[in-house]
């Protein structure tokens, strides 16, 4: 088992460390933490320090000490698939998707709850608790239950059928919630210090937030460290995006790759207030939201980690984009029937970004484009298709094949 390399926290806005304690924001100034690790260590032993395969791959860039903490159902090493159909409709050059749908639970939150479940192991906690639009529950209550903890989740009342089931069935103390993410979320903040349960929200925990890095290191090692020229993620809250960012940014600090791709933040335009700031070049301001299909995005308020994205765009050069609900939901058609693959809403609206961002010539089309399918379509709620049924005799079945497909050998 590989050993983890983390040395100490440090505050993105000060600079001040700290030790590796459960710790959520500076004590000089409440910037939020980031880890550090012994770069000197790891540029000595070259990407060859990375063995065994899945998520914990990556546990000498991860800060989980020991490996009895290192939960696990089966994450990470999700496909990076190259869709040259899709690419040629959208006139796209060479186009990627990392499809996270692939975990145990459908989404990337797999990544971070390994390692934030792994964290709350490793501090002595007994319960983890989020508050969730669904994906961040089901995950986070399944890997505790892997890891023989208490889980409190406070979900979404509109949250998918198919979310809910799989909260309903692996959570140890399921609520739902009336109302918007953002006003929970600010009241459930505040409960945090109590130390009831482990910080499991996407807002403040580095320790959570550093799982989904091993998304970057992944694209890396499956590009031969030659990573795209452009990645598109998600922004709800930032969790993802900054993560990327992360992980492409300690490989160029180790000269591992020769450097990071420019970082494309995609959001729903009904909850868009990172695009509206970077576009309007003005302070990060919340915005009032309505319901959006893209329900893992749906966030008026992101906060600190909002205006760390918008500081990453700034200082990268880095673009934002937005997609209406119409636009996502027409993008998952087009992506099933491209390339069969099968995202949910909140995974593809990165998809819809882009190709609203090519549209208005914002990217170069002549790049190797990388976008973050966040979740699977299988939880997603929608009326199911026509359930019109048909009785067959012999002769109406070859008549109906040959009606079909008769012009297609
Ligand atoms: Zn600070």
């Amino acid at each position: 088992m590989s050993r983890s390399h983390a040395t100490a926290l440090r505050c993105i806005d000060c600079g001040a460390t700290a030790a590796l304690d459960y710790r959520l924001e500076c004590a000089a100034c409440r910037g939020l933490l980031e880890l550090q690790y012994d770069w000197d260590a790891l540029t000595h032993a070259g990407p060859s320090v990375f063995t065994g395969s899945g998520l914990w791959r990556y546990a000498p860039v991860l800060p989980i000490a020991d490996p009895a903490h290192r939960v696990s159902l089966g994450e990470g090493q999700s496909p990076l698939l190259d869709c040259p159909t899709l690419g040629a409709r959208l006139g796209v050059r060479r186009l990627l998707v990392k499809f996270e749908g692939s975990h145990p639970t459908g989404t990337i939150k797999d990544r971070s709850s390994a390692t934030a479940v792994g964290a709350a192991l490793q501090f002595g906690f007994r319960a983890t608790s989020v508050v969730s639009s669904g994906n961040a529950g089901s995950s986070i209550a399944a890997y505790s239950a892997r890891a023989g903890l208490r889980s409190l989740v406070f979900a979404y009342e509109r949250t998918s059928a198919p979310k809910l089931l799989h909260m309903a069935a692996t959570a140890t103390d399921l609520v739902l919630y009336q109302g918007v993410y953002d006003d929970l979320i600010t009241l459930w903040d505040r409960l945090v210090d109590e130390r009831l349960f482990f910080d499991c929200g996407a807002t403040r925990n580095a320790y959570k937030h550093e799982g989904k890095k091993t998304l970057a290191y992944e694209v890396a090692e499956q590009t031969g460290w030659q990573p795209p020229d452009i990645v598109v993620a998600p922004a709800a809250v930032g969790e993802t995006f900054i993560a990327a960012h992360r992980g492409f940014g300690e490989m160029e600090r180790l000269g591992w790759i020769a450097r990071p791709p420019l970082m494309v933040a995609a959001q729903a335009a009904r909850a868009n207030a990172i695009v509206r700031a970077w576009r309007e070049k003005r302070p990060l301001e919340p915005v009032k939201i309505g319901y959006t299909v893209a329900e893992g995005l749906a966030a008026g308020n992101p906060g600190r980690k909002g205006e760390w994205v918008l500081r990453i765009l700034n200082e990268t050069g880095g673009v934002a984009g937005e997609a209406e609900d119409e636009e996502i939901l027409e993008t998952q058609r087009l992506l099933a029937r491209s390339e069969g693959i099968w995202a949910g809403p909140t995974g593809v609206a990165s998809l819809a970004v882009l190709r609203r961002l090519l549209a208005a010539k914002a990217l170069d089309p002549d790049a190797t484009i990388c976008v973050i399918l966040t979740e699977t379509g299988l939880k997603t709620e929608a009326s199911a298709p026509s359930r019109q049924a048909v009785a067959f005799d012999e002769a109406s079945l070859r008549a109906l094949v040959h009606a079909r497909l008769g012009g297609a050998a």
